[in-house]
């Protein structure tokens, strides 16, 4: 290696996302937080192996923008105000142009999501990177999967599907050389738009929460199995991006948005006499929500308005499972 590991965290990690006094952070033997009183910590760790959860070859920058996001993520669905990280990096050689652009994106992610980096681990090895998130929700405003009762109805922020159409595009290692009609795609999948701030605008509102990583129906059904009811979805209400279904044609599209992941959206479920408020608070915050069905007192998910011959996608990416081990 040409740079030392100490000498990487140095120049590359010691200094990302906003300062905050209640953090102590990187470059003691432990990271120390001063939970103010009153909130409850809410935590959550994820690990991003190359080539299975982004191509290697991509863009540093994206990679580490897509990494935070996708863990930012966690914390939306809990309704919880994003305020820092460790990363426990693994690398397999100290290129300096890689980390430069790697600690650029996650810079910028994290002055954009407002989460300090207070420490981590540094080793060598095939690329992998762990971070492990935190946040802060104040008492009664946690979402929880839990949550749900029959009768709500179920939201989506945004629209999903299109992180699922980026891995159709010929160009998803190298976004950069893609034709300008898959930049949407390409954006979905490496700068999805999160909604952290409306999540926690609705916590204690809102009933359950969950974030889209595997799948609209695969990530309700947990909602569902949690709460122990049903969800009711409507395919006909389902948004469908105007680029998805002029580039794969409507059958892709839907099966991209109820079977796709990583889209990093919301799917939350509210009291139907909340809905006006609900829609007033989107509009204020500029995210767009869409009631796309109603809990109920089954189990699973079902969905309605279905085109006559569809097959629903195989939904939900398990690692060990046979899918996954394809
Ligand atoms: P130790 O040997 O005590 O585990 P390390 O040598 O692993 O300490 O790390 C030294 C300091 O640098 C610690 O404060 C650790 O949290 C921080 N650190 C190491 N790697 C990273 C990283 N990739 N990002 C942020 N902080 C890091
Ligand atoms: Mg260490």
């Amino acid at each position: 290696m040409a740079l030392g590991e100490f000498e990487i965290i140095r120049r590359f990690f010691s200094d990302i996302g906003p300062a905050d006094a209640a953090l102590r952070g990187v470059g003691d033997d432990c990271a120390g937080l001063s939970i103010p009183p009153g909130k409850t910590l809410q935590l959550s760790v994820d690990t991003l192996v190359a080539d299975v959860h982004f191509p290697a070859a991509a863009p540093a920058a994206l990679i580490a923008r897509r990494a935070l996001a996708s863990c930012v993520s966690d914390l939306a669905a809990m309704g919880a105000t994003p305020w820092c990280f460790t990363l426990a990096l693994t690398l397999p050689d100290a290129d300096e142009h890689w980390l430069t652009e790697f600690a650029a994106g996650l810079g910028d992610a994290s002055e954009h999501f407002g989460l300090r980096l207070i420490g981590g681990d540094t080793t060598r090895g095939p690329l992998c990177i762990t971070l492990q998130v935190m946040g802060l929700t104040g008492t009664g405003k946690v979402l929880q999967r839990n949550a749900a009762q029959p009768g709500d109805i179920i939201w989506l922020t945004g629209a999903t599907g299109l992180a699922r159409a980026a891995l159709e595009c010929a160009c998803l290692a190298t976004p950069d050389a893609a034709p300008a009609a898959d930049a949407i795609f390409l954006d979905a999948y490496y700068r999805p738009q999160v909604p952290h701030r409306f999540a926690v605008q609705i916590a204690g509102f809102a009933r359950a929460a969950i974030d889209i990583s595997d799948g609209l129906i695969a990530d309700l059904g947990h909602i569902a199995a949690a709460s122990g009811c049903g969800a009711q979805l409507d395919c006909a209400r389902l948004p469908l991006a105007a680029a998805m279904l002029a580039r794969f044609g409507s059958e892709s599209a839907l099966a991209f948005a109820l079977g796709g992941g990583d889209d990093y959206q919301l799917c939350f479920t509210a009291a139907a006499a909340a809905s006006t408020r609900l829609q007033s608070m989107a509009a204020a915050a500029g995210i767009i929500v869409t009631a796309i069905g109603e809990m109920t007192d089954g189990g699973g998910v079902a969905l309605s308005n279905l085109p006559a011959g569809f097959e629903l996608p195989v939904s939900g990416y398990q690692h060990f499972s046979q899918q996954g081990d394809a």
